[in-house]
């Protein structure tokens, strides 16, 4: 069976589709600026060197599916007949509050669900929404199925996912820490059993999904019992632009400051700070990484600052968990700079972790990266979401 992956975001839309027989992957692309001027697809059909691009307006979300339909079928760039062949479509859902721990089967109910969800992610769930009443309206008969980033996290005990605040507010309007990134969470924990040939059971396993939004899950036998995002994505470690955690004081001490709207405030949060504030450099580490060799000592702080939070976490994790067996680093920078891997696993030796500098020098595959003598693994694994939504989809639709 043929499965399509869709996940969309406001203005692009990422696709995949995979033979989920043999769980392998026959085409993806990325259709960018829609409705805005500029549309266009890129259109990548595995084993075909030359890419498939097209620049044409693209108003909707509708129009956009309407020419990855295309592509998939095109004589020369397609890998179905038609849509017949697609079996289901699996959807990256951002946000289902505590209604659904697990993906599901979509359905009118699913999508009220949904849209109840909007205000908990109002810059994702909508575009996630449009999403499917489109393919859901160009592919009428094939099932669909949302999986949702926040799904894996729904294991926390109350104690990892209530905040401080009077409890009416949880009772109310549902203030509570969430979690996002499951489906990589939970994807690279997998893996983890797999290739340390262990069951995920009998594993206290520690992930760090470091990208441009970055968040760390502690994950015992299996299940998620602590993550560093909270009921947004602004919670827990530094990130590219976002701040993570800070003293919630500062948001009207800003305003006050510099005169300007809560909202904005939050905008600075989520889009001016992380590495790229405390640089003034850049969100991409590549940046940074050129910027430290250059002497920018804001690089560097904003480097250290990173990596502080990081280990930081690990630390509380471990003590969350009596122990960890396991340490994974995936995500834009955890699969790909050994520089911030080894500045986070510096001097953790004495609680078992110890990094082997030569493994170390590797990127973007599946490795393990600790020395013979270290009581914890260390593993570098390639994240995808893609696959997990698939096989989820399958699953539920087979
Ligand atoms: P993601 O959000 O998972 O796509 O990750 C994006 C981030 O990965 C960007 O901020 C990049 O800085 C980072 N990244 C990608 N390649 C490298 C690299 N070779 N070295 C350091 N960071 C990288």
């Amino acid at each position: 069976m043929k499965v399509l992956v869709i996940n969309c975001g406001s203005s692009s839309l990422k696709y995949q589709v995979l033979n989920m027989t043999s769980e392998t992957l026959l085409a993806k692309g990325l259709v960018e600026r829609i409705g805005i001027e500029g549309s266009a697809i890129t259109h990548e059909k595995i084993g075909l060197e030359e890419k498939f691009k097209l620049v044409t307006p693209m108003e909707s979300h509708k129009e956009a599916i309407e020419h990855v339909i295309k592509a998939l079928t095109d004589s020369e760039h397609g890998v179905i007949n038609s849509l017949n062949d697609i079996g289901a479509v699996g959807h990256r859902v951002v946000h289902a509050g505590e209604k659904y721990a697990n993906s599901v089967l979509i359905d009118d109910n699913v999508i009220a669900a949904l849209e109840e969800c909007i205000e908990l992610a109002p810059l994702h769930n909508p575009p996630n929404i449009l999403g499917i009443k489109a393919c859901m309206e160009l592919m009428p008969k094939t099932p669909m199925v949302a999986v949702f980033d926040t799904a894996f996290h729904q294991t926390m005990p109350p104690e990892a996912y209530i905040y401080a605040l009077p409890y009416k507010y949880y009772e109310k309007y549902k203030i509570r820490r969430y979690g996002f990134h499951g489906t990589s969470h939970k994807y690279v924990a997998e893996r983890t059993a797999d290739m340390l040939g262990v069951n995920l059971n009998d594993l206290k396993i520690i992930t760090c999904h470091l990208g441009n939004g970055a968040s760390v899950t502690a994950i015992k036998r299996g299940k998620c019992i602590e993550t560093s995002m909270g009921f947004t994505p602004l919670e827990g470690l530094v990130m590219g632009t976002r701040s993570g955690d800070l003293d919630p004081s500062i948001v009207s001490f800003i305003r006050d400051k510099e005169g300007i709207h809560l909202h904005d405030v939050i905008d600075v949060l989520n889009k001016e700070s992380g590495v790229l504030g405390i640089s003034g450099v850049s969100s991409d580490f590549r940046d940074l990484d050129i910027a430290v060799e250059e002497g920018n000592e804001r690089a560097s702080l904003a480097i250290k600052v990173f990596a502080h939070k990081v280990r930081f976490y690990i630390g509380a994790y471990i003590a969350e968990m009596n122990g960890v067996d396991a340490i994974v680093f995936t995500a834009g920078v955890g699969e790909n700079s050994a520089n911030m891997r080894s500045v986070i696993c510096a001097e953790l030796g004495n609680l078992g972790i110890k990094l082997d500098l030569v493994k170390n020098k590797v990127r973007g595959k599946e490795t393990i990266i600790s020395r013979d003598d270290s009581r914890v693994a260390i593993l570098l694994i390639p994240t995808n979401e893609e696959l997990m939504i698939a096989r989820d989809t399958y699953k539920i639709t087979r």
